[in-house]
């Protein structure tokens, strides 16, 4: 039987440290600036859920919409002027972006020292090299979920399916930087069940409903759902068909209340970490 990794609970920990230490600041509480251009309802939920967040743990939240129609200059324009204003730590520009913005350039014009979404190419770097900096949300709150759990890293065999800059790419360099041996599988990787069935850690973000049965996981393995998706009636489930793989894997997060929640929370580890210059190693 498997151990259920608790996203919902260890999120409500880290918010809780996370507010505390913010009480515990001399000076400006950490300021989180969130942009959001056009009115995608996704998003505008996914926005409301930060500020709310930002609000109970004792922060600074401005949120700042602009209209679909936005040039990249207005868009890129706002984000200098939140560079320069000093009440705000965190700025992150919700994403997507209508077509004609380039995120690349959204990400680029953000300052490093308050890119709390760690998509600057600066911070990629950073993580990549082993430095210090602010790096992506949800693998940092899946790294933070392993370690919690004293979940054995070095010199496991840990693949991860899926290579976006969100989750897949850097999930796979913490994993590296924890001494793990990283395979990173995508659309393109051949024998895919096999590949999956060698892993210790298996971290899946592919976004298909689910996609992972049990002849993908080996017995004992760590599987980590990063997947949010609606299945044919339209209710929230995972790329891993978790009541399949349950009996096999050792550990496995559930979807909903896995790795959900751990986004917003090391939304706001970020922000404190930005305000107070104390970057994750
Ligand atoms: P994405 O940008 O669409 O990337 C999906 C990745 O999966 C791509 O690398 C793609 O390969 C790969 N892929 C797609 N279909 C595949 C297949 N049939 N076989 C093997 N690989 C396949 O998605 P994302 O932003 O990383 O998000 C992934 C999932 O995580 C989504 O369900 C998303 O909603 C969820 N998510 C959850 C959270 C959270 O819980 N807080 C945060 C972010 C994302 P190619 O590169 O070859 O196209």
């Amino acid at each position: 039987m498997a151990l259920v990794l608790s996203g919902k609970d260890y999120a409500r920990e880290v918010r809780k440290s996370v507010k505390e230490r913010a009480a515990g600041l001399q000076g400006p509480p950490p300021g989180l600036a969130v942009i959001m251009v056009g009115d995608d309802p996704a998003s505008s939920v996914y926005v409301a859920s930060k500020e709310r967040a930002c609000r109970k743990a004792g922060f600074l939240s401005r949120v700042i919409r602009l209209d679909e129609s936005s040039t990249e200059d207005q868009v890129l324009g706002r984000v200098h002027e939140l560079n320069r204003d000093d009440s705000i730590h965190g700025i992150l520009v919700q994403l997507p972006v209508p077509a004609h913005i380039s995120p690349d350039a959204v990400a680029a014009a953000v300052d490093p020292a308050k890119d709390v979404d760690g998509f600057h190419p600066v911070n990629v770097g950073r993580l990549w090299r082993g430095e210090k900096g602010l790096f992506p949300c949800t693998p940092m709150g899946i790294m933070g979920l392993l370690k919690r759990h004293d979940i054995p890293l070095e010199g496991k065999n840990a693949l991860v399916l899926g290579r976006s800059s969100i989750v897949g790419k850097p999930m796979a360099a913490l994993l590296l930087r924890e001494n793990c041996t990283v395979t990173i599988a995508h659309s393109r990787t051949v024998n895919l069940p096999a590949m999956c069935s060698r892993a210790d850690i298996l971290i899946a973000a592919v976004g298909r409903p689910r996609m992972i049965g049990p002849d993908w996981v080996s017995e004992g393995a760590v599987v980590i759902d990063v997947g949010m998706n609606r299945d044919e009636n339209g209710d929230l489930c995972g790329d891993v068909d978790y009541q399949a793989v349950f009996g096999k894997a050792s550990a496995i997060t559930p979807v909903p209340g896995g790795v959900g929640p751990l986004t917003i929370a090391f939304l706001l580890e970020n922000t404190l970490r930005a305000r107070t210059g104390c970057f994750a190693d």
